[in-house]
């Protein structure tokens, strides 16, 4: 047996990590089990390149709960250390991966809200124990190591009695700690954060009903608390419909209603990325459905809350993006800075417009009856973002009060010639409340004019975004005066006299009006008696005013 004392660079780490945000004590657990994890997928590894000459067999891992003597166990059957490698990794290594990230902690906290709080690592254990030990063997053939330490700078090093390979970490609960003796506790934490780690994790054991011949028995079965292949890991064309149904349901076990569609994110350059975002019907009432998206990192739950990574219209939307390379811990602010996530954001962005768009070219039909239930997305998206703004004019929907639908192109096309104002412009008439303005709809529907609804709540602002972006074109709400004063350019309905009429009349005109100040138009106001019209140009008005 040796004794020794942990370098001490800053000798009270340990009153610091004990201290360390009492909220987050619980991330001790995914901590532990992420190191299992990083064991195991290293034995699979250099057993599959032939350097461990072990069978890999199926490995899982086990998290112990033993009420009596207090404590909570995580059991690998990973690479394992030698006595040096405990040396070296974990009073070193470890040490010095914690140290480090408690200062940077601690600058990333002046700014506000950090993001994951991942990679305390080994030392985290001691947020919620007095004593921690570690019995570990090396897949090499060496004697089995013991490590103890009470949560002071000193440890000491033993040979163990483990006669398997793999690690086994125990930690003796503090007493201010009690709650993560409890089942329930730890049941909960390994859900939230361990539910799609690739290794099996057992906790306990649970009863099964078999068929055995024509009876029912029960016989106990592991309880493995994660499915370790979950469907953002596989390739898209690994998966069927059924299959995205089916992981949205096992990702949102008390949401019955089923999504429109998905999109599955697969990308490993410049950046890694996988995930699958899911578009769920989106009501009005945007702020209750915001931030569902999770985020994982190579597997291990981080956040459900991906503000500033996704960008904000489409944290409407719902499902899982995995990616190592997004900084964690760092402020939200430091992370909007971040080269990576902008192109990570960016990459989402763009898929999103494209999945969206070949929806609407390969079926337009099934597109026009979900378009209600994600307008909200896309208006959002289009005021929010210039280059989605861009691709979402080929998709976008504007629908009539008859339920008709067009992309903006189409019905300004259709309305071009009979919904123009003395600008020139052409105008939209829309209604916001099918109902309330029904007179008003019913009024210009007899003029001939055509009624859109817009009725969602941004669509007023998506109306000034639409006005700056097209010079030719503006928008007046059913019950606005300019639905008066329309002109019909079209004219064959419009004007009234002859060709020969015309010619004569207009150079009549054009002997009192000075061609360079006025525009004569031989159509007018569809009311009026008279069959010409006389308007200024837009630059002589301006002067004048
Ligand atoms: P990190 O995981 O970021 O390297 P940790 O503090 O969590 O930092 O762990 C430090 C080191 O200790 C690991 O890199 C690994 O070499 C070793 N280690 C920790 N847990 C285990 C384990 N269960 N099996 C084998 N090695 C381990
Ligand atoms: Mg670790």
């Amino acid at each position: 047996m040796s004794k020794g004392k942990i370098n001490v660079a800053v000798e009270n780490i340990f009153p610091l990590i004990k201290k360390f945000l009492y909220s987050d004590h619980e991330v001790f657990l995914r901590e532990l089990i992420s190191n299992a994890t990083d064991a195991t997928l290293k034995l699979r590894h250099l057993t599959s390149i032939g350097e461990a000459k072990v069978e890999y067999g199926s490995p899982k891992i086990e998290v112990k709960l033993d009420k009596k003597k207090k404590t909570l166990s995580v059991i690998d059957q990973g690479i394992g250390m030698t006595a040096d490698e405990v040396k070296k990794y974990i009073n070193e290594v470890a040490f010095s991966g914690a140290e480090e990230f408690l200062k940077k902690y601690e600058d990333a906290t002046k700014d506000t809200g950090i993001i994951g709080h991942f990679g305390l690592g080994f030392y985290s254990s001691f947020m919620v124990s007095k004593k921690v030990e570690i019995i570990t063997k090396s897949f090499r053939d060496e004697p089995a190591t013991h490590w103890v330490c009470d949560g002071s700078p000193e440890f000491e090093l033993k040979v163990g009695e483990k006669a398997d390979r793999g690690t086994e970490i125990v930690m003796h609960i503090a007493d201010d700690s009690k709650e993560f003796l409890e089942e329930h506790t730890i049941q909960t934490l390994l859900t939230k954060y361990n539910r799609f780690m690739p290794i099996p994790i057992k906790f306990g054991v649970k009863k099964e009903k078999v068929k055995e011949g024509k009876d029912n028995k029960e016989i106990e079965v592991d309880n493995i608390i994660n499915n370790p292949d979950p469907a953002w890991t596989k390739q898209p064309s690994e998966l069927k419909e059924e299959d995205y149904k089916a992981f949205y349901r096992e990702l949102y076990p008390m949401q019955f209603e089923e999504p429109l569609f998905q999109i599955h994110l697969n990308v490993d350059h410049p950046f890694h990325l996988t995930g699958v975002l899911y578009f769920p019907k989106i009501t009005n009432d945007i702020n209750l459905q915001k931030n569902r998206i999770q985020l994982y990192q190579n597997q291990v739950f981080v956040t459900d809350n991906v503000e500033g990574i996704v960008p904000e219209f489409l944290t409407l939307l719902r499902g899982v993006i995995d990616s190592p390379d997004i900084p964690l811990n760092v402020s939200r602010s430091a992370l909007q800075a971040d080269g990576n996530v902008k192109k990570i954001s960016n990459y989402i962005t763009r898929k999103v417009a494209d999945k969206l768009n070949s929806l609407f070219k390969t079926d337009r039909k099934a597109f026009e009856k979900k378009w209600n239930d994600i307008k909200i997305v896309v208006e959002y998206g289009m005021l929010s973002d210039d280059k989605f703004f861009e691709k979402a004019e080929n998709f976008a929907l504007f629908p009539t009060v008859g339920e008709q639908f067009f992309t903006l192109d189409e019905f300004l096309e259709k309305i071009k010639n009979n919904q123009v104002d003395k600008d020139e412009k052409t105008v939209i008439l829309y209604a916001s409340d099918k109902e309330k303005q029904h007179s008003f709809i019913e009024d210009s529907k007899e003029k001939g004019y055509e009624v859109l609804l817009l009725d969602s709540p941004i669509v007023p602002h998506l109306i000034q975004k639409l006005e700056t972006a097209k010079e030719k074109l503006s928008f007046a709400r059913v019950d606005a005066d300019d639905v008066d004063n329309l002109i019909k350019k079209d004219k064959e309905n419009t004007s009234k006299l002859s060709e020969e009429e015309s010619k004569k009349l207009q150079e009549i005109l054009e002997e009192y009006i000075s061609k360079e100040r006025y525009n004569i138009q031989l159509e007018a106001l569809e009311s009026s008696s008279i069959p010409f019209k006389i308007t200024q140009p837009e630059f002589m008005r301006r002067m004048k005013d």
